[in-house]
This record gives C-alpha cells, structure tokens and sequence, in this order.
C-alpha cells in the first residue's frame, strides 16, 4: 500500500512517521524549498507526549525542553488572577508536559523520519486535486495512491476543499504577534497577561529562553510589515508589567512574527475516496486551544491504527478515524474560541467580572477537566 501525505508540517510529518513505524511504504510533499519554518514555541501536553514516546522521541524532546510546573495568569497591572497546576494535569495524565521550540520540535520530528528511511520531497506545492484524488503540484508533477493524507494546514487547504468544496478559514477577529528571545525567566511557570482586548503570554523554555504570543483584538485583517511589529507591540504593551516590555524589547526583530488568527469551523466529514484530511486542514483551532499540534500528532497515531486494522478498506479505516477524532478536535475548537472571546473582548465591565471569576476559580477542577478532555480516546492515566 502506497501512502502519498501532502504537507510537511506536524501532522503530516508525525503521520509519515505513524505509518512508517508500522511498515507501509509513504512519501511526503511539501510546497517549502527546504526544511523552513516560522512559528515560536509549543506547549507538548501529555496527550502529544504519549504519542512522541510511541514513536520513540520523547526523550529527545524533553533534553531540549522546559518542564512547566504551573501557568500564572495575571490582570495587565500585575495582579495575580489564579494559577493552573499542570503538575495535577501530568499527574492526572502519566506524562510530562514540555515546552519547545518550534524549530527544535520540527527538527526533531523530521530527524526520526529522515531515521526511518523517508525523505521529504520539498518543492512540491499542491495546486488542485481532481476527481478521483489525483494529485497535481505546480511544478507540473501529478500522483495517485492508495491513500492521500491531506495536511496541507489551515489557510487555503487543497486537501479540504476537495473533501469539502470549500476551504476558507474563519478570521477570529484577533491578532497575535509572536517571537523568541533571551533573558532571565523562572523556568517552571509560564505568564499568561489578561487586559481588555489584550493578552500576553510568555513561556519559557529554559532559564535563559522563552517563546512569547502578544494578542489584540481587531475587527478586519490589516497589514503586515515586519519592520513595525515591536512598534506596534510597544504602543499595545507599552504600560504592561516589566517582564513583558522586557520581552518585547530583547526580542531581535527577525524573531517576530505577525499573524492575523483563524481557525475552521468543525465539519462532521474528514475523507472522500481515498483522501482524509488531518491536523489543521481538517480542524484547525485558535492558539487559545493550546492543542493544535498536539491533535495534529493524535491524529497521526490514531488514522495509522485504523488503517492497519482495517487492511484492505480504505473506506472502513477513514470513517473509523473520524468517528474517533471528530467530537474531540470538535470540543477543542470551540473552546479554543470560547477562551479567545473572552481574553479578545474590548468591554471593561465583562473584563473585571472575567478577572474576578478567575481569581475565585477552582483550579484543581480546572486542571482535572483538562486532564480528563485530553486523555479522551488514548491510553493515559496516572
Ligand atoms: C500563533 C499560533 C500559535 C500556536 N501555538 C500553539 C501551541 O502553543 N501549541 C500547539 O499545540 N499548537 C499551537 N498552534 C497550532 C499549531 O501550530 C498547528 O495546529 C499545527 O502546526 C498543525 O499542524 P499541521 O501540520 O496541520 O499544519 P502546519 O504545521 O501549518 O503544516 C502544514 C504544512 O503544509 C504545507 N502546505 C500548505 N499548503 C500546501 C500545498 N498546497 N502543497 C504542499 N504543501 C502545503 C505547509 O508549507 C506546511 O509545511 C499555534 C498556531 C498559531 C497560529
């Protein structure tokens, strides 16, 4: 069986992996010249790291790592708001949580492929998918196979739209700047601001590193020039609490970046013919979900045991796999968009009822939801 995966980011990487480890023959194809990539950092949670332990990473991962122990969130004066104890979310779940980079998580992931055997065929951007899954890249290539995983992410999808018809992701009415820099940090906790409208975030990754994700609410999508990001993060943050100017200002401006959120609507149908699509493509949810990779990793693991269990019937395995996975990235999105309506939302009064709510909070109910949501469907538990 030949398993051609468009797309060469997390899922489609992880899924190459999945399969590869169970023997089946896979290529994958990305649109990328070489081995690039933007983002800033990723919070593993437990339910990724079980998947990374399968295919034999996790302790890669972890040697590059910070261990965050609990996540503060505090108002834009500095007030404590409450905190999550993650370690009752890892106790609760068997695993660590990590946070890394994104180019350490990528490097790593492709390394454990390229170790497998397969290589990535770069420069190979999907234009269109005909009927049938016939596959046809720009550089004039075309492909058939027994099975194309479609995860070509979440802004224009060809593997959506030809499950779909339709692969317009929704604007969520907030942007993020987000970046990495160096300094001093307290290794164990990751800082989440709360203002009216505004939200800072900051994760360290070791002592002296961390990865950051500022946010604002605005209604329309604008520019994008790199040379006014900090100008534009220094006017928003500019009477925020020290550590957060502090980032703003030590972050080389290379290291920003500047991206107006979407997110997809959850749509009940994943595959058509042979094709399924995974990771964003399928349910690309808002970076307040915190999961995304981590479903994009999940969905590798699981579409690679249902096409092994039902050998021979493509149709069978993908409609296994949605059936598995649908109600859980269904969940995560809307919560991912229930948190940023509520961090991104610009009247005063909701914001002091939203910070009082959380300084009242019952944490360990909190980090026992979550453990018990992300768990769904994976052999975890303490
Ligand atoms: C600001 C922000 C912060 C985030 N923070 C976190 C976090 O802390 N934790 C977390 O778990 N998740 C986070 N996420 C989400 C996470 O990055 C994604 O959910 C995850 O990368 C999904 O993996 P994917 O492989 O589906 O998509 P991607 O990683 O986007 O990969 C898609 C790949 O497909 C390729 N591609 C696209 N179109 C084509 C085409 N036509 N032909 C060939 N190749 C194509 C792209 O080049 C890319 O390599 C964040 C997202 C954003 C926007």
């Amino acid at each position: 069986m030949h398993i051609a995966i468009l797309g060469g980011g997390v899922a489609g990487v992880a899924s190459a992996i999945a399969f590869r480890l169970k023997g089946f023959d896979v290529t994958v194809y990305e649109r990328r010249d070489a081995d690039t990539n933007i983002g800033a950092g990723i919070v593993v949670w437990p339910n990724a790291a079980f998947v990374l332990d399968q295919f034999g990473i996790l302790d890669d991962m972890a040697a590059v790592s910070g261990r965050p122990r609990a996540m503060r969130r505090l108002s834009r004066a500095g007030e404590d708001l409450g905190a999550l104890d993650i370690g009752l979310i890892d106790a609760g779940m068997g695993y660590s949580s990590l946070s890394i980079l994104r180019m350490d998580f990528q490097r790593i992931l492709a390394a454990r492929l390229q170790s497998l055997g397969v290589d990535i065929r770069y420069g190979h951007k999907v234009a269109r998918i005909d009927a049938g899954t016939v596959v046809h890249f720009e550089n004039g290539a075309t492909l058939t196979a027994d099975l194309v995983v479609g995860a070509d992410g979440r802004m224009a999808s060809c593997a959506r739209r030809y499950v779909t018809g339709d692969a317009t992701p929704v604007y969520q009415g907030f942007i993020n700047w987000i970046g990495v820099c160096e300094g001093e940090f307290d290794a164990d906790t990751i800082s989440d601001y709360w203002g009216t409208g505004e939200r800072f975030g900051i994760v360290p990754v070791a002592r002296d590193k961390a990865y950051w994700a500022g946010g604002a609410a605005q209604a329309t999508i604008g520019a994008r020039d790199p040379d006014d990001y900090r100008d534009e993060l220094q006017r928003i943050f500019v009477d925020w609490p020290a550590p957060v100017r502090r980032v703003i200002a030590g972050t080389p401006v290379a290291r920003i970046n500047k991206i107006y959120v979407h997110d997809h609507d959850p749509v009940p149908a994943w595959h058509r013919d042979n094709l399924v699509m995974i990771g964003d493509a399928a349910h690309a949810a808002l970076p307040t979900s915190g999961q995304g990779a981590c479903q994009a990793l999940e969905d590798a693991w699981h579409l690679a045991n249902c096409i092994e269990a039902h050998p021979g019937n493509v149709d069978r395995a993908l409609g296994a796999f949605t059936a598995l996975r649908f109600q859980k990235t269904a969940g995560i999105t809307l919560a991912g968009r229930g948190l940023a309506s509520s961090l991104f939302n610009r009247d005063e009064a909701f914001c002091r009822e939203r910070d009082r709510a959380s300084r009242h909070a019952d944490y360990a109910a909190l980090a026992r939801a979550m453990a018990d949501g992300w768990s769904r469907h994976l052999p975890l538990g303490a």
